[in-house]
This record gives C-alpha cells, structure tokens and sequence, in this order.
C-alpha cells in the first residue's frame, strides 16, 4: 500500500484558531471605515484618517509594524498613513531617530 496515495475518512482535528493580533482592533478595519481614506493623498482624507487614528486602540503597534515592515525606504516606498503618520513622516521620523533606526534594524 502506497501511504501517499492512501484515502482515509478520518481528518486531523482543525488547528485552533490563532489569537487575535492587533489588526483584530485596527479602527481603519471596524464596520463602516473607508479604507481608501487611508491611501488618499487629499489633505481632508489623511485628515480624516488621522482623526480615526489618534483614537484607534492599535496605533503604537501599527506604527511599529509600518516602521518595521518599511525599513530605511524613501518616502516614495510607503504608502498610506499609519498610526497618524504619512509616509513622508514616516520616513523622516526613521532618518531623525536613531531610536527608530535600531528598532527597526532589530526586526
Ligand atoms: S493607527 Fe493604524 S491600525 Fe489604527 S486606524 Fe490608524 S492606520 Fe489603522
């Protein structure tokens, strides 16, 4: 008998579900947010988006992530507001810090 090609009827019991990570509690994600309002480059909009970040539950931990996950890019290399930045923010906020500088090149 082939065990790669045996058939069974018996599956493996589902994984459980992972714990909820912090996009679980991202404003931008919750019924009734606009994602596009975070994308936009019209100043209303990326006002707009501020406002929801600066009561958002997640915005230290989304920041983070963006720094992380960016790196050293150019402003042209990030895209959207996140945790109340722009990506021009965002990128002078990793050339003036070298607290975020290690951070990131922490991983
Ligand atoms: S801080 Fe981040 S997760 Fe929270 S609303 Fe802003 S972009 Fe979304």
């Amino acid at each position: 008998m082939n065990l790669t090609q045996a058939s069974s009827p018996y599956r493996a019991p589902a994984a459980p579900d992972p714990a909820p990570n912090w996009r679980t509690f991202a404003a931008c994600t919750q019924p009734g947010s606009d994602p596009e309002l975070w994308y936009s480059t019209a100043e209303p909009a990326i006002e707009e988006a501020r406002a929801y970040c600066r009561s958002c539950p997640v915005l230290a931990d989304c920041l983070r992530d963006a720094m992380v996950l960016e790196g050293k890019s150019s402003k042209d290399n990030r895209y959207g507001v996140r945790g109340t930045y722009t990506p021009g923010e965002r990128a002078a906020l990793y050339r003036k810090s070298a607290t975020v500088r290690a951070y990131v090149a922490s991983g």
